[in-house]
């Protein structure tokens, strides 16, 4: 069709580095299956972070568009939710060629909208195809328990059934992967979804729509809204709404937590991070200091599992100096340029920002051993650009060291011994992530049982597990009780529906009345 020519054009110059601003003038709501243009009178502005030119415009969405949104999942779900698991197992089937086969595509409307680069932008696809991966597997993941001859002639068996309309709100650093870590498991256990991506990066969403319509799934099974604080709000207190998916900051994270619980809904909030890594003397020294810069820097820093934090533990402490070549031979650069291992941040408040977290660093004490706050980068002048800054001599007091930084920039702690890491770690009151270079398996196991974080790599940076685990980050950096992904994804998406029954021989009689509690001998 002519739609489908002009956007695989559309693709190709994007593909092609073509500078698109009025190619998408707005961003649209996907409600009942069709993308339409908001009504709102108030829009806010998508920019390229690489160039800072206007590229979309996104609606903060009216009242009467999300009450759409939610009466449309509402009306699916009566038939949906009654889809044989088979069938929505097809859909899923069909869905995952759909995203595999469109991967360069939403790696680059990623790139264009987030920053990061093609290969990283692949990643966040791709990470996201693997929950799509695992939702195929859901007639084995949503079977219930059961039991014969709980008592005589009485058995006992349990039903996992879907909740209704599920929510889901997301952030700006992984555009694909974070709701594909929510709709597909929601759907394929039988519910329905409405979805607020993040106001700065909604393409990528937009396309996983326009694929779910490619795939055949029915109208109105997922649904996307825009919006900023007004939208979340409306998410926490809709009462058709009975479950939010929520990732993002701590100060919405909480909000939404409490807001949504107060409201009687479940709620999982994935929130910030500060992730360490130990470096212990025995190490392997290249591939530690290898690994620490990919992790450190890796998408500008703004992974949630960005390894921001590194302890380096006694005689370790003298490679310190050898990170500064490492960190040095990565190019800045706009994400879609061939070669670029550091795209720009996301704003520049978020620039402002990060640049002001190293100042205040170097105010209380830190030795700024390396900076890239004047990196220039030709051609996109006015990008958002920070190269890698490596901050030493860190202490937990300072401010660098207490904030999320999200940015390029490592901080970098000394200590003595394992024990003042992991006192150091179990203090910190994030627990997403952490990781520990080490070539003793006994350290390294006492490391795994003594450290309070959910998610933990041995010589492994950045221990984002496979979709068949769970995500599985706690304190500070989780609220809730069932994690993203793997078997507890299916917990949150679902209800247990426990039946007792009792048959008996039609000419068995005898019951009288008991008023004791039964116990089932
Ligand atoms: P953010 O909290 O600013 O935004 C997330 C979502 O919440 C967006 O949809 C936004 O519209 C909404 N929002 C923002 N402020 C709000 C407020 N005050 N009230 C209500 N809603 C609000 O987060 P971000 O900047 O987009 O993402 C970066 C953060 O996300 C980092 O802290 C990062 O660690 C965290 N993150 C965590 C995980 C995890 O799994 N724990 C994963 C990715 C990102």
């Amino acid at each position: 069709t002519m739609k489908s020519f002009l956007r695989t054009q559309y693709y190709h110059m994007i593909n092609q580095q073509v500078n698109l601003s009025s190619a998408r003038s707005t961003t649209k709501l996907f409600i009942n299956g069709q993308f339409v243009e908001s009504k709102s009178s108030n829009w806010i502005d998508l920019h390229n972070p690489a160039t800072n030119e206007v590229i979309s415009k996104v609606p903060l969405s009216t009242q009467q568009e999300m009450e759409d949104a939610v009466a449309a999942a509402k009306e699916a779900y009566k038939s949906w939710s009654q889809t044989s698991l088979i069938s929505r197992q097809q859909y899923l089937f069909k869905y995952q060629n759909l995203v595999k086969s469109n991967m360069k595509r939403l790696a680059a409307i990623v790139t264009e909208e987030q920053g990061k680069t093609k290969a990283d932008a692949e990643g966040d696809v791709f990470r996201g195809l693997q929950v799509i991966e695992l939702a195929c597997a859901a007639p084995s993941l949503l079977m219930g328990q059961s039991f014969e001859s709980v008592a005589k002639d009485m058995d006992t068996f349990s039903y996992r059934i879907p909740l209704g309309v599920c929510a889901g709100i997301t952030p700006f650093n992984f555009p694909a992967m974070i709701p594909l870590w929510m709709f597909p498991l929601a759907i394929a256990a039988g519910n329905t979804f409405v979805l607020k991506p993040s106001e700065r990066i909604p393409g990528a969403t937009m396309m996983l729509m326009e694929l779910l319509n490619e795939a055949g799934v029915p109208p109105g099974v997922v649904n996307v809204f825009h919006g900023q604080h007004d939208a979340v709000n409306f998410i926490c207190d809709n009462p058709t709404i009975k479950a939010i998916s929520f990732v993002g900051a701590d100060t919405a994270g909480k909000h939404i937590y409490s807001r949504g619980a107060a409201n009687g809904k479940r709620v999982q909030s994935n929130m910030g991070a500060k992730n360490h890594g130990v470096v212990m003397p025995d190490a392997n020294k290249e591939d530690t200091l290898n690994q620490i810069a990919g992790a450190a820097f890796g998408a500008a820093g703004q992974r949630c599992m960005a390894l921001s934090t590194v302890i380096f533990v006694g005689e370790s402490a003298k490679w310190i100096p050898e990170l500064i070549p490492r960190a040095n031979k990565l190019k800045v650069n706009a994400g879609h340029i061939d070669g670029a291992d550091i795209g720009p941040v996301i704003s520049p408040q978020a620039k402002e920002k990060i640049c002001s977290l190293v100042d205040s660093g170097v105010q209380e004490g830190a030795k700024l051993i390396l900076d890239g706050r004047g990196v220039k980068v030709p051609g996109f002048e006015k990008g958002n650009f920070i190269g890698p800054t490596i901050l030493t001599d860190v202490k937990t007091s300072m401010k660098c060291y207490k904030e999320e930084i999200f940015g390029p920039v490592l901080i970098i702690l000394t200590v003595d011994t394992l024990d003042e890491a992991i006192e150091l770690i179990n203090s910190n009151p994030y627990g997403n992530g952490t990781a520990i270079f080490t070539r003793n398996g006994a350290t390294a196991r006492r490391f795994t049982h003594e450290i309070d974080v959910g998610q933990i790599g041995v010589n492994v940076p950045i221990p984002v597990p496979l979709s068949v685990f769970s995500f599985t980050g706690t304190r500070g950096s989780f609220h809730g009780e069932n994690h993203f992904m793997g078997q507890m994804g299916i917990n949150f998406y679902t209800e247990t529906k426990t039946i007792t029954q009792l048959w008996r021989k039609s000419d068995v009689t005898g019951f009288e009345a008991n008023t004791s509690m039964p116990v089932m001998k």
